[in-house]
């Protein structure tokens, strides 16, 4: 059975949907069947894949509202061995329209139960906040893997989140595990992205990946021509680096 890998970290900017779009492409690459999640309205991992957001008939919205099957959600993206379940702005909406509804923090896994067998990795990618559709996240995923980008505040609400995951191990999804942390936007430059990769390191008791993500010009290019990094510009230092996290991903054998 393949692995199920929520990328969670209700602060935005700190590279969730950019590992989300990358980690899925370069899994994709190396012939791993992926399948990516977008459970974010910004839809942004969705277009960042080449799907126009504004053009479909089904998004994780109708999905979650039972408007259609999970079959019918899924998107053959324009990459080899990379399917997608995509989102747009009307998934901002889902979380009142829940409201009431019976197990509504199991609609996600129950749907991905269907299809899962079919992918060796389920990438989903969540919003920048703890709500709904995160915990639906955390409730279909086996593991957890938390982007922090190496900048000053980086271990702020860090805490929350892992509360958080271990509220819904709890009560929702007893099997869930930490997949690690993942360092993004680093900057060779400065000593700063140095003192927060240590401090991290001195300060969390999680799985560090080695791989660290460099910050890039390529990887900020990379969304507006719909492509992912190993398409874009596939000798890049980032098209390098989400290769090596893939490989690390792939290579773990404790998950
Ligand atoms: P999140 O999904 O956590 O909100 P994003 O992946 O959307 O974060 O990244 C926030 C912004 O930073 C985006 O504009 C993205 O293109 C840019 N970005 C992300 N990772 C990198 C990187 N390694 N180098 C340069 N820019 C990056
Ligand atoms: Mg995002």
């Amino acid at each position: 059975m393949g692995r199920i890998i929520a990328i969670a970290n209700q602060k935005g900017g700190v590279g969730k949907t950019t590992t989300a779009i990358n980690l899925s492409a370069c899994l994709a690459e190396s012939g791993k069947k992926v399948l990516t999640i977008d459970t974010d309205p910004q839809g942004n991992t969705t277009s960042g894949l080449g799907v126009d957001k504004d053009e479909l008939k089904n998004t994780v919205y109708e999905l979650m509202l039972d408007e259609c099957t999970i079959k019918e959600s899924l998107v053959k993206t324009e990459f080899e061995n990379l399917d997608l379940i995509p989102s747009n702005v009307n998934l901002a909406g889902a979380e009142i329209e829940l409201l009431g509804i019976n197990e509504k923090e199991y609609i996600l896994k129950n749907a991905v139960d269907y299809i899962k067998d079919d992918y060796d990795f389920v990438i989903i990618d969540c919003p920048p906040s703890l709500n709904m559709l995160t915990v639906n996240a955390l409730t279909t995923a086996n593991t957890v893997l938390v982007p922090i980008q190496c900048e000053y505040y980086a271990l702020e609400g860090l805490s929350q989140l892992l509360h958080t995951i271990s509220l819904v191990k709890e009560r929702l999804n007893e099997n869930l595990q930490i997949e690690g942390v993942v360092f993004t936007m680093y900057d060779a430059r400065t000593n700063l992205s140095l003192q927060v990769v240590e401090n991290v390191k001195n300060n969390l008791d999680t799985t560090i990946y080695k791989t660290i993500i460099p910050r890039s010009v390529r990887l900020a290019e990379a969304p507006s021509h719909g492509l992912p990094i190993n398409k874009y510009d596939s000798r890049s230092t980032g098209a390098e680096s989400y290769r090596m996290l893939a490989k690390e991903v792939i290579d773990r054998k404790d998950l």
